[in-house]
Order: C-alpha cells, then sequence, then structure tokens
C-alpha cells in the first residue's frame, strides 16, 4: 500500500493555503466543508476567493511566504506556479511534521487527496495512488451510483437511535442482528424516499418486537429486452433480493443481474399454454413477503403496462404488505427508440394510444372511430392472433388501407426484426414474424427507413 487512508478531523485547525488559483479553490471548498480555518497567501485572489474574504470565511493573510507563517498549521497546501517555492515549503514542513501537499507534484506529497464521494456521515475516499486517474473516475461512477443522495440519512438515523438500540438489546449478538435487519428491510427505502417518518415507524416497531418478519415484494419493470435499457434502480433490488419471481419475457442477459445466490422462480404465462395461474402467483408473493423475504416480482416492459402490475399491487396492499414499483421501459417505448419510429411527431401524429390486441373484441369496446383517427400513432401489444381484425376494424372506421404499419419482434435486442407493410397486410405479416411482437400503426412509420439506426429492416 502506498498510502494510509485516515480520516481527518480538521475542525478548528488552522491550515495555510499558498497560491489561490481554481485549484486552490477546489481545496478551499472541500476544507470549508470539514469547518477547518483557512488562511491564504496569494498575490492576488480571484473574485469567487475575494467573496469568501469578504463573508469572513476564509483569510487573506499575506501577499508573500514567510516561514513564520508556518506556526501553528496543521496541515499546508502549495498551490502556486512556483517551482522553487513548492520545493521550499514542502521542504520545511516536512522538517517540522506538518502535513503538506504540494499540488500536481506528488513526490512533493506527505498526503494525498482522495477522490470523495460525500454521503455524509458516510464517506467514502478512493485514490489509485495518482497512477490511474481515469480508471479511479469510473470507479467513482459506479461507486455513486450505488449510493443514492440520502444514503447519509440512513447512517444519520442509526447515530440517533444508537443509544435506545444499546439499552434495549444487551447482547452485543442481538444489537448486530437488529441493524443487519433493520438494513435489510424497507427501512432504507422509506429514508431514501424521504419518509423518514415511516422508517422510524419501523425503526421503533422493530425494537418493541425484534422477531417481528419484515417482508416486502417490489414490482420491477425488466424492460423491453435489451438489459441495457435495465434501470439503475431495477438493478439495485435484483441485487439485493431474497426471491424473484419472473415472467417468461425476461432474458437470461437479464436475469445475470440477480444476486448469486437469490432464488428464482419462473411464473411464466404464455398466451395459449396452461400455466401458474394470476391467483397462485398473488398468493405466493403475499406468502414469502410475509416469511419475511425480500420479493422482486420481475415483469417485461413496465409493470404497470399490460402487465397486471395494478393487480398485484391492489392485492399486496389489501394484504398489508410492504411494496415498492420500479418502472421499466415499457416495450411500444423502447421499440419506438430501438426502430426509428418516433412515436408522436409534429408532421405526422399528434398523440399515440396504446392497446393490448389480445382483448380487443371479447371483453372491451374498443372506441373503433378514436383508433381510426389518423391523427393518432396506435401501439398494439399481444397483436398477433387478432391482427386480421384489427386491420378490418381500422378500415372500416377510416384509416387508410395504405396506412404504413410496423411489426417488429424481439424489439431492441440484437436478434431484433423490423418488417414494414401496410394496413391491409399485417395479418400476413404477422404470419412470418416471431414472438414477441408489437404493431405499431400510422403515418410515422414511414420515417422508419430515414431514422433507423438500430439494425436493418424488411419491406414486406
Ligand atoms: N408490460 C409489458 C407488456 C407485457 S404484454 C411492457 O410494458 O412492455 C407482452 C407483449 O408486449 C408481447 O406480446 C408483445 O406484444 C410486447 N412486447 C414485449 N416485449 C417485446 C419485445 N422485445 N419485442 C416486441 N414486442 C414486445
Amino acid at each position: 500500500m502506498d498510502y494510509l487512508p485516515v480520516f481527518l478531523d480538521l475542525k478548528s485547525k488552522n491550515i495555510l493555503i499558498i497560491g489561490a488559483g481554481d485549484i486552490a479553490l477546489n481545496k478551499i471548498k472541500i476544507l470549508l466543508s470539514c469547518k477547518a480555518i483557512i488562511n491564504i497567501i496569494s498575490q492576488d485572489v480571484s473574485l469567487e476567493i475575494q467573496d469568501l474574504i469578504k463573508n469572513k470565511k476564509i483569510f487573506w493573510i499575506s501577499k508573500e511566504f514567510k516561514i513564520s507563517f508556518l506556526e501553528n498549521m496543521f496541515l499546508v497546501i502549495a498551490a502556486t506556479n512556483n517551482t522553487k517555492l513548492n520545493k521550499k515549503i514542502f521542504e520545511i514542513c516536512n522538517k517540522n511534521r506538518i502535513l503538506v501537499n504540494v499540488v500536481d507534484d506528488k513526490s512533493r506529497c506527505s498526503f494525498i487527496f482522495p477522490s470523495i464521494i460525500n454521503r455524509s456521515p458516510i464517506i467514502v475516499a478512493i485514490s489509485s495512488a495518482g497512477k490511474a486517474p481515469v480508471l479511479l473516475r469510473l470507479l467513482r461512477k459506479k461507486i455513486e451510483s450505488m449510493l443514492p443522495i440520502k444514503f447519509g440519512n440512513i447512517a444519520k438515523i442509526a447515530g440517533k437511535w444508537r443509544e435506545i438500540v444499546k439499552n434495549n438489546f444487551s447482547n452485543i449478538l442481538e444489537r448486530k442482528n437488529f441493524w443487519e435487519k433493520l438494513f435489510n428491510s424497507i427501512f432504507i427505502q422509506y429514508v431514501i424516499n424521504g419518509q423518514e417518518k415511516k422508517a422510524i415507524s419501523i425503526l421503533k416497531n422493530m425494537i418493541k418486537r425484534p422477531n417481528t418478519l419484515i417482508g416486502e415484494v417490489i414490482l420491477v419493470g425488466a424492460g423491453p429486452g435489451n438489459s441495457d435499457l435495465l434501470t439503475l434502480r431495477a438493478v439495485q433490488v435484483m441485487q439485493d433480493a431474497d426471491v424473484v419471481l419472473y415472467d417468461n419475457l425476461i432474458s437470461k442477459d437479464i436475469l445475470n443481474f440477480i444476486r448469486r445466490d437469490a432464488k428464482c422462480i419462473y411464473v411464466g404465462k404464455k398466451a395459449g399454454i396452461k400455466s401458474i395461474t394470476q391467483k397462485k402467483i398473488i398468493k405466493l408473493l403475499i406468502f414469502l413477503a410475509k416469511e419475511g423475504k425480500k420479493v422482486v416480482r420481475l415483469k417485461g416492459g413496465d409493470p404497470f403496462i399490460f402487465g397486471r402490475g395494478g393487480e398485484e399491487l391492489e392485492a399486496l396492499k389489501n394484504a398489508n404488505i410492504n411494496v415498492q414499483v420500479v418502472p421499466g421501459i415499457t416495450a411500444g417505448i423502447g421499440i419506438s427508440a430501438y426502430s426509428g419510429i418516433p412515436l408522436t411527431h409534429r408532421d405526422y401524429a399528434q398523440g399515440v394510444i396504446f392497446i393490448t390486441g389480445h382483448k380487443c373484441f371479447n371483453n372491451v369496446l374498443n372506441n373503433w372511430s378514436v383508433l381510426s383517427d389518423s391523427s393518432y400513432t396506435l401501439v398494439i401489444y399481444m397483436a398477433s392472433l387478432k391482427a386480421s381484425e384489427i386491420s378490418k376494424q381500422l378500415i372500416l372506421n377510416g384509416r387508410l388501407q395504405s396506412t404504413p404499419v410496423a411489426i417488429i419482434s424481439q424489439g431492441t435486442t440484437i436478434k431484433q426484426k423490423v418488417t414494414i407493410g401496410r394496413l391491409d397486410e399485417i395479418d400476413k405479416i404477422f404470419k412470418l414474424t416471431i414472438s414477441p411482437s408489437l404493431l405499431i400503426i400510422g403515418d410515422v412509420v414511414s420515417l422508419h427507413k430515414k431514422l433507423t439506426w438500430f439494425k436493418d429492416s424488411t419491406l414486406f
């Protein structure tokens, strides 16, 4: 290890900064957040630093450096463009055991500044010892994405309740179990969402009844198939889950994001094939949550678009289960982007309607005159079985037979296939496409030829 990471308490400690350029300003900002006393030596100072001096946040003690200024200094930063002066400052500080950092000169630093991810009081400091700054930046981005902005509030609450928890659980193991259970529960999400009252009530409840099980169900939209389109939140909860119940449109790539030792249960339903009923899925979700499990219910696209997410949420709320919903990119939106077919466009369509073909005729009376209005783009999920009726009704109610249509199968994935044709041909096109497939009807489809960017398409 080239350096030992330590966390310094700089409150009310004297810091000397020689030089007042942009780099110095960055250091001043960090040091101010640590409540240090900051003294500046510089010929001239920028407007921003002048403001800080005027407001007595920092002190401008001289224009010229003198050795006597080092007295009582805890830490020194040399940020001048005078190499000789920097060297001299380093040598004197080193001799007098004062921590010193010469900016951009690693050989003249008794300490270096790490890259900081600040979620106070949680602070993550990382460093590559100056060897790979770009790699460090990548790593930092990864860590930042794992730590929501309000992450620190979790530690703040824990700090406030630490004594009370200690008094309630005299045994160290019990205390450890308490905190582990709390931090693995929905408590965390309540804090992150700013619902601190709810979070505290979970905490209080757990102090009173430490053996209560706090399971939860998270309805998660996994997007249209390409794992690049998972949301950050979806990945977070998949990595946290104890059990995952997933549908048949969830690809292997996506399942790979699930925590290795989580239990995965396939509950897919395919049209026309007998499989687990919706009632049984809901029963299983409730059962697992009541066992104290963190259950992820993983659905294709978005849970609330033809995904029965609404029904499941309602049943879970009725059963008093803690629930969260993570939206996903619905097939219509994802496929619109990956096929270069904007669903609205000032010159072609003033609105878009999402419908399912599955129930077009049997149970629901669609308003065919609205659906046939050519100023709207139609996005039809599960259209294959009813394709010919859909096209007949639309033509009967006024859409032109020549209206362009796109049938996109396995959209957004490397197997995506876009077939372009006319409204009066859709049943024939469907016969040649494999599932899952999505139907887009409307003048915007004509833009595909020009706007396609992801893969080549077929003209029917
Ligand atoms: N909740 C999902 C939709 C579930 S219904 C969502 O928001 O996307 C399932 C239907 O969605 C399929 O029959 C098909 O019409 C469409 N679909 C989902 N993924 C698709 C994909 N990758 N390519 C084409 N169609 C897709």
